[in-house]
């Protein structure tokens, strides 16, 4: 069978590889410490479970409508106000298939192929903004960030990266895969050169912001009234209340003066044409954790945030390794370029992020995911979650830096 040019165009997701080789070799029997997976290892709270089996006991199987029921929307508009400061109502909410999907259809909804449009990225990136950029069409536009900045983009590097063709922007804060985030008057710097430049609409991908372990909450570009009508806000259930699985993410894009949304309703059609909506059992779900799950929240972010000093403190020890502190989601993203030209006990060649952590993986049986799909300024450095317990921290670390110092 003949495959198009588009599906051939792209690689696989890189994150979600490295999480299926640990699994297919802990089913093998192989003691790996897997530091790939982009995802809570917590359970999802008991009361958004049982939210969700008595919703289906009580019939919750039928299609529902395409952007979603209305209350769950209403919650989502309620928390992004009053949590976001976003001016929005619940006809400005799209709920999708993960975020994933959400940024999938905004990504659609705004490029056209052979148009030349530009989308600016900061990167690293998640891996995924690269596909589906190309995949609508467009052309990324790389602002690297330095690892001595936390990686973040400057004011001045915004500005020279913007042409008559920029299109877009997508912004990940707290990010993946640097696990670093912008303090709110850095990204509100961020929005003053945005707004003078009405043609470009901003993805704010917003997925980790209940990760934070510094003193300041992220600050939201939708919430800027100079930047109205222009931002599409993405979120979901995933990170923050561990539903990964569940598959629940959602856009908001309020157009100004509280007119009818463009953008939600361009996603909604896309979306009717392609998975309907989201499981129907799922949206009263979506409301119990929005509004009755705080404390399991706060919970497994002061979790994270010892996991994070532990897994920091560890890396910082262990020769020729450059990682930021993190201040935000699970990630460390450490620069381990130092090692390069080196060669393992077993006679691999160390020249990149990807044969490091190939060897890393062969010879000490850690699994990490290597920098190269974050872009350019990805490519020497490996990234490890820290979403697992204590004892697989210190376990692969210990194995780690053993490893690194049998290097030659
Ligand atoms: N954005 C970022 C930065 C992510 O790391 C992820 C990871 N899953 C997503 C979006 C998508 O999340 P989901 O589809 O599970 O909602
Ligand atoms: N976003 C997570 C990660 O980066 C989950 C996997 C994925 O969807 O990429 O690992």
């Amino acid at each position: 069978m003949e495959l198009s040019d588009r599906v051939n165009s792209i690689k696989p997701s890189t994150t979600l590889g490295v999480a299926a080789r640990v699994k297919e070799l802990k089913a093998q029997g192989v003691d790996v410490i897997g530091f790939g997976a982009g995802e809570p290892d917590f359970t999802t709270p008991e009361n958004i479970i049982e939210t969700a089996i008595e919703a289906l006991r009580e019939g919750k199987t039928h299609y529902a409508p395409v952007p979603g029921e209305l209350n769950a929307r209403a919650a989502i508009a309620r928390k992004l106000k009053n949590e976001n400061g976003i001016a929005c109502s619940a006809s400005d909410i799209v709920i999708s298939t993960g975020a994933k999907q959400s940024i999938y259809l905004a990504l659609q909804c705004l490029l056209d192929p052979g148009k030349g449009q530009e989308v600016i990225v900061p990167t690293p990136a998640w891996v995924s903004y690269f596909p589906m950029v190309s995949l609508a069409g467009g052309t990324v536009i790389e602002v690297p960030g330095a690892v001595d900045n936390d990686f973040r983009m400057t004011p001045e590097q915004l500005e020279q990266a913007i042409t008559p063709r920029t299109r877009a922007m997508i912004i990940n804060n707290p990010s993946n895969p640097c696990g670093t985030m912008y303090p709110p008057d850095e990204m509100r710097a961020l929005g003053e050169v945005l707004a003078k430049h009405e043609r470009i609409t901003i993805i704010s991908d917003e997925i980790y912001e209940k990760l934070v372990y510094g003193d300041c909450a992220p600050f939201s570009l939708g919430a800027m009234d100079s930047l109205a009508g222009r931002v599409i806000t993405i979120n979901g259930m995933s990170k923050a209340y561990a539903m990964t699985g569940w598959r629940i993410g959602y856009a908001c894009s309020p157009a100004p003066d509280g007119d009818e949304s463009p953008m939600a309703k361009a996603m909604a059609k896309l979306q009717s044409q392609m998975t309907s909506c989201i499981t129907s059992f799922c949206y009263r779900a979506i409301i119990e954790a929005l509004e009755n799950s705080a404390d399991a929240v706060e919970s497994m972010r002061e979790t994270f945030a010892k996991r994070g000093a532990l897994m920091h403190g560890l890396l910082s020890a262990m020769p020729g390794l450059v990682c930021p502190k993190p201040t935000g989601a699970f990630y460390v993203f450490p620069d381990i370029s130092a090692h390069f030209g080196k060669v393992s006990p077993e006679g691999r060649k160390i020249d990149s992020a990807l044969t490091f952590a190939e060897a890393l993986l062969e010879e000490a049986k850690v699994a990490v995911v290597p920098g190269n799909d974050f872009g350019e300024a990805g490519k020497n450095h490996v990234r490890l979650s820290f979403a697992c317990s204590d004892e697989n921290i210190t376990e692969g670390c210990k194995r780690m830096g053993e490893w690194l110092r049998t290097l030659s």
